[in-house]
C-alpha cells in the first residue's frame, strides 16, 4: 500500500524548518495540496511555495499563540481548497530552565503556543473537519512529554497536555470518521536542538537506536497517520524516537 495523500489537504502549523518543513515536503511529494504556517520566516515560505507551486501550496503567517491567527489561517485554506483532510500540530517552542530560575513568563509562553496553540487551531479546523466526516489531526508532542525532563518542566507539560488534548478529541471525532493520534517524537536534529553541545554524547547512550533522529523519520510517521493506511488507528501516541522512551 503506498501512501498517497492526492486530492487531500493538510494544513501543518510551523512548516518552514524542521520537522515541520519535511513534513510539508512528504506531504506535497505524496500529492496533497499543503499549507503551512510559520512565524517569521518569510522568505523561506515564499521560497517553499515557489518550489512546491502556487496552486499546490500555502504559506500564511500566523503566530500559533493566536486563535485570531488560527481562525485566519484556517479560512484561508477553505478558501483556497474548500476542506481540511489533514490537520498538523507541529508549531513549538522551548524555553528551558530548572524549575528554580524557571519564571512565570517563560512559563506562559510555551504554554501559549505548545498548548492553547493546539488549541486554537483544533478548534478553528474542528467544525469544517466534523463536516466533512473525514479527517485525520496530528499533533506533534515529544518523548519529553511522556517521559519528563530535568530543566523543561514547562515543556513537558504542554506535550504531555497534547497526549490528552488529542486523545479527547479522538474520542470526541471518530463518530464523525476524524481520527486524531499523536507523534511523540524523540531527540531529531533541528534548529531546536542545534545546541545539545556536551549534552548529546550522553543523550546517544540513551538511544537504543545510537543516533538523534531526522526530520524526514518523523515526517514519515505523519504521513502513515494522514494517510487512509491509518484509517483504523486513531487516539494513539506514537513515539518516534530511536527506542527512547520503551
Ligand atoms: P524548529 O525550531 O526547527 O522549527 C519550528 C517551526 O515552528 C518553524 O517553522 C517556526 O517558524 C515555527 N514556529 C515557532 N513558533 C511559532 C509560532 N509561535 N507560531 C507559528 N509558527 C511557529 O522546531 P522543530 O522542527 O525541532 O520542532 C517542531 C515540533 O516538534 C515542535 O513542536 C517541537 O516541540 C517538536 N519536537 C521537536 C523535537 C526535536 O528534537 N527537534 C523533539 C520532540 C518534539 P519560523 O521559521 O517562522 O520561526
Amino acid at each position: 500500500m503506498t501512501l498517497d495523500l492526492s486530492g487531500k489537504t493538510v494544513l501543518v502549523t510551523g512548516g518552514t524548518r524542521g520537522i515541520g518543513r519535511a513534513i510539508v515536503d512528504a506531504a506535497a511529494a505524496a500529492g496533497a495540496n499543503v499549507a503551512f504556517t510559520y512565524r517569521s520566516s518569510s522568505d523561506t515560505a515564499d521560497a517553499l511555495v515557489a518550489e512546491l507551486g502556487d496552486d499546490k501550496a500555502l504559506g500564511i503567517q500566523a503566530d500559533a499563540a493566536s486563535a485570531d491567527d488560527a481562525a485566519a489561517a484556517v479560512q484561508a485554506v477553505l478558501d483556497k481548497w474548500g476542506a481540511i483532510d489533514g490537520l498538523v500540530v507541529n508549531a513549538g517552542i522551548t524555553r528551558d530552565g530548572l524549575m528554580i530560575r524557571m519564571d512565570a513568563e517563560a512559563w506562559q509562553a510555551v504554554i501559549d503556543t505548545n498548548l492553547t496553540g493546539a488549541f486554537h487551531v483544533a478548534k478553528a479546523a474542528y467544525r469544517p473537519m466534523m463536516k466533512q466526516r473525514a479527517g485525520s489531526i496530528v499533533t506533534i508532542s515529544s518523548v519529553v512529554g511522556v517521559m519528563g525532563n530535568a530543566g523543561q518542566a514547562n515543556y513537558a507539560a504542554s506535550k504531555a497536555g497534547l497526549i490528552g488534548f488529542t486523545k479527547s478529541l479522538a474520542r470526541e471525532l471518530a463518530g464523525r470518521g476524524v481520527r486524531a493520534n499523536v507523534i511523540a517524537p524523540g531527540y531529531v536534529e533541528t534548529d531546536m536542538t542545534a545546541d545539545l553541545g556536551p549534552a548529546a554524547e550522553k543523550l546517544m547512550g540513551q538511544i537504543p537506536l545510537g543516533r538523534l533522529g531526522q526530520p524526514d523519520d518523523i515526517a514519515a510517521a505523519v504521513l502513515f497517520l494522514l494517510s487512509d493506511a491509518a484509517a483504523y488507528v486513531t487516539g494513539q501516541v506514537i513515539c518516534v524516537d530511536g527506542g527512547m522512551a520503551m
